[in-house]
């Protein structure tokens, strides 16, 4: 009964913020924020599959990259001694100062789109590595067998099973920033109990949906009891200051093996 309520009072959130998914993009805006902090890479990824060559040239090639590409930059990560870190471990460490692995890195997938699970996820474990997949329950079905393009619950059950770490991207995508703030903090503070009570975890970040927030926002996802967010700002370099507008890498459809590797140490 709870999430049908949730369904109706966001409804109309829920179906823009759908149609709107991987279809729009929040500019990406420079962090202005420059704070002497710790280098940890946050690889942002969305789809993985091909692109036809106009989809190439189209904004879809900034969260796209090929099967052969994920795998490939798994296997730069595995042979430069980088080590995945969870949301949780990065928190941890901004706090404490200590605690990380000598090269982090925490990959990172937004959406919970199927293709994640079925193809990002063997890649995965081929190379021992693990992810955070920031996701948003709206879309999310009951069984594998429902016809979606998005992960159902089962299999986000066997992610947290295999120690990959489940973490929030908003009940139902919408722009936090646009939409009425009473709206934006239940976005937040039902997201978090849903995937809590369904998952059995405890969800501590929230992946703002189009890297769209701003101060008021990362209040209200503080109060909505988020300890990191991450944004769309591009770079490396996180501080306390900015846990709540963490810096992410986003890994291009065209990004070369040295792209992938330079972005790892500067960012962009
Ligand atoms: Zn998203």
């Amino acid at each position: 009964m709870k999430k049908a309520w949730l369904w109706i009072g966001l409804g109309i959130f829920a179906l823009s913020g759908s149609v709107g998914a991987g279809l729009q993009w929040w500019s990406p805006e420079e962090n202005k924020n420059d704070d002497a902090g710790v280098t940890i890479p946050i690889l942002m990824y969305h789809h993985i599959g091909n692109l036809t060559v106009l989809e190439q040239n189209t904004r879809k090639a900034d969260w796209s990259v090929t099967e052969e590409n994920f795998n490939e930059q798994c296997e730069l990560l595995v042979e430069n001694g980088y080590t995945p870190v969870s949301m949780e471990q990065i928190h941890e460490a901004l706090e404490s100062g200590e605690g990380l692995p000598g090269k982090p890195v925490c990959i990172t997938f937004d959406d919970g789109w199927r293709e994640q699970y079925e193809i990002g996820l063997p890649i995965l474990e081929k190379h021992g590595l693990t992810a955070t997949f920031f996701v948003y329950p709206g879309p999310i079905c009951e069984s594998e067998d429902e016809k979606s393009g998005y992960m159902c619950w089962p299999q986000l059950h066997k992610l947290v099973d295999g120690g990959h770490d489940i973490q929030s991207h908003s009940w139902s995508h919408p722009h936090l920033a646009k939409i009425p703030a009473e709206l934006a903090r239940v976005e937040m503070e039902s997201s978090r109990r849903a995937l809590e009570e369904q998952l059995g975890i405890t969800v501590s970040s929230i992946a703002y949906p189009f890297g769209d927030h701003n101060e008021q926002i990362q209040r209200m996802a503080e109060s909505a009891g988020y300890t990191t967010a991450v944004s769309c700002y591009a770079g490396v370099t996180q501080s306390e200051k900015t846990r709540m507008h963490l810096r992410r890498i986003t890994v291009r459809y065209a990004d070369t093996p040295q792209d992938f590797l330079r972005k790892l140490e500067i960012g962009r």
